[in-house]
């Protein structure tokens, strides 16, 4: 089985996202926002069916673990009120679509985030989605201001009330940002990669796995600048007197595989130990074009994968073995979806 880690609803039907566009300009005006569109479900049907859908199909993968479209999660934007209604929405859509096609997508919601306001704000949401809808995780935010990075580090007890709720529900979080407001940043070339970065960084620096040994995150788009900088992780670490990076970050820390040329994906596995690895492609996303190098989609990781030199229980790890590890409720969801 071909468990793609990576995706966001990025085809949503267009009066989804005009609702939230609708939204942020009442809240400017000081009014009260538009009611919610109606979406139907043939609409979703056929956002998936000639989406997402398809090219899980012609690419050969079987799952994809869905949440809602990162660049448009917008935690910068409105207020702590605005973020509650547009995540509520947003991971709405995303159960609707888990229902309609249980056998490929598995839900991971957004969280309700606002720069400056604590993350403690968005358990309620979390455990909604989890207990309610069977999400197997989350997509956090380590820069909820869009690009200024205004909030403390990952690190910083102000994250640990929702750290405890991931670690009670046994869920992991993806360390995704959202759109960049800051111009020096272009969303998904630097921001995204800057924000992979940073966030391990952040892990690196802080004792935040020895105060939670079970808390998981993903770091995605291949670790941001990790993989290649490797020695340079690691000297850090040897010079701040801390213990090797597989002891004080791997338990805890993985990288998907959205890394979009074959040079970059050996690299990736050779560096990162296999375990550390969950098969991703982050399609439909950040890349939607053919590469005239090779005749195929840059986002279609998984032909990069095939030609690794990789044994096939190793592969079964990457693709399968690994997702199910880190996703600590993925296997009993599969089930009750009636899947897999
Ligand atoms: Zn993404």
């Amino acid at each position: 089985m071909i468990i793609d880690c990576h995706g966001h609803y990025t085809t949503s039907p267009r009066q989804h996202e005009a609702w939230r566009t609708e939204q942020i300009a009442a809240h400017a005006d000081g009014k009260p926002p538009p009611p919610r569109p109606a979406v139907s479900d043939d609409e979703i049907r056929a956002s998936i069916v000639n989406g997402q859908l398809k090219l899980q199909q012609e690419r050969g993968t079987d799952l994809t673990i869905f949440s809602p479209r990162a660049a448009g999660m917008g935690h910068h934007l409105g207020d702590a009120t605005t973020s509650e209604a547009w995540a509520t929405a947003c991971n709405e859509l995303i159960h609707r679509v888990c229902t309609q096609f249980p056998r490929n997508f598995v839900g991971v919601c957004m969280l309700p985030q606002t720069a400056g306001v604590s993350p403690r704000n968005c358990i309620a949401e979390l455990e909604r989605c989890v207990l309610q809808y069977g999400f197997v995780g989350c997509n956090l935010n380590p820069d909820p201001s869009g690009g200024f990075w205004q909030d403390p580090p990952l690190g910083d007890r102000y994250w640990y009330p929702l750290y405890e709720k991931l670690v009670e529900l046994d869920v992991p979080a993806m360390i995704h940002v959202s759109a960049a407001c800051n111009p020096a940043f272009h969303t998904t070339g630097s921001h995204y990669l800057n924000g992979d970065t940073a966030a391990f960084m952040q892990c690196l620096t802080s004792d935040l796995f020895k105060n939670f040994p079970t808390l998981k995150f993903i770091i995605p788009h291949g670790g941001g600048a990790v993989p290649y900088h490797w020695g340079r992780f690691r000297g850090i670490a040897q010079d701040m007197k801390l213990p090797p990076l597989t002891e004080h970050l791997l338990n805890n820390v993985f990288f998907d595989t959205c890394v979009y040329h074959l040079p970059g994906q050996e690299l990736l596995a050779k560096v990162i130990p296999l375990d550390n690895i969950l098969f991703a492609s982050e399609m439909i996303g950040a890349v939607r074009g053919i590469d005239p190098e090779t005749g195929h989609h840059y986002d279609d990781t998984k032909r990069y994968i095939e030609e690794l030199p990789l044994s096939p229980g190793d592969k079964a790890r990457l693709y399968e073995g690994n997702a199910r590890r880190v996703y600590g409720r993925l296997s009993a969801q599969l089930a009750k979806q009636g899947g897999h």
